[in-house]
């Protein structure tokens, strides 16, 4: 059985200032909610205020990048030990903004996540298709790419994958819960030729403009085990929705 999770990817939005007013609106909202993991990726400056707001509480923190060395002289880096420290037990990896605009490759995206993992961090790796890949018919190529070259020479751990179809983030265009579901299908059929039964249990979220209204009928496909969320979840209350996606049936 796969426990449902729901991240929140804040990417270069929230301050301190911001942060603590989401989470004093947003915590009372979901306490209680135990039948789905609740993550939340604040950018780095803010991660200390809200570990501090976070504590006790159902939520957990992520990084959403990290370097692969421990330490050492990579001016304006952040290394996987220094997210533990802060409490992080997940990072975002490979998002399609870091491939797109920093450089980000299957070779890179595969040195953080050993890296992540040897801390101890749980990865989520993201991957997708830009639209021009899937109006070529490129779709598969690309997903099964990512997800051999991200995951290459790793054994099956403890992994969760966000499909993200790049021409759905941001733009309010959602894969409808069909294709959402194929890709994830498909995603999983790559999963087991590399890991067999083990990759029953990894998880599969769907990213791109998920929201309130679009959440429930996502996640009631068979292999979407959850939403990676950009711009529904920077307020209190439209994230708080997403998570309790359960009750508007
Ligand atoms: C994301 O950046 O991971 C994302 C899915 O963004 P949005 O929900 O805004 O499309």
């Amino acid at each position: 059985m796969r426990k449902p999770l729901i991240a929140a990817n804040w990417k270069m939005h929230m301050n301190t200032g911001e942060t603590r007013e989401f989470l004093q609106a947003f915590l009372p909202q979901v306490e209680g909610v135990t039948d789905v993991e609740i993550v939340i990726a604040p950018p780095f400056t803010s991660i200390a205020e809200a570990a501090r707001l976070m504590k006790d509480s159902n939520v957990r923190l992520a990084g959403q990048n990290l370097y692969w060395e421990e330490k050492g002289a990579f001016t304006g880096e952040i290394s996987p030990l220094m997210l533990t420290d802060l409490g992080c037990t997940y990072v975002i990896i490979g998002h399609s903004e870091r491939r797109q605009y920093f450089g980000e490759t299957d070779e890179t995206v595969n040195r953080r996540i050993r890296a992540a993992l040897a801390a101890g961090l749980k990865p989520i790796l993201c991957i997708g298709e830009t639209l021009q890949q899937r109006e070529a018919g490129e779709t598969f190529n690309v997903l099964r790419r990512q997800v051999r070259d991200g995951l290459n020479g790793m054994e099956a751990e403890d992994l969760v994958i966000a499909y993200e179809p790049v021409w759905a983030i941001g733009t309010g265009k959602t894969a409808t819960p069909e294709m959402a579901q194929e890709a994830h299908a498909f995603i999983r059929e790559e999963l087991g030729a590399l890991y067999g039964e083990k990759a029953g249990s990894v998880r599969i979220l769907y990213g791109g403009s998920v929201k309130p209204e679009n959440v429930a009928s996502l996640m009631a496909e068979r292999d979407v085990d959850g939403g990676l969320v950009g711009g529904a979840s920077l307020k209190p209350d439209s994230f708080a929705r997403i998570v309790r996606f359960r009750e508007q049936n």
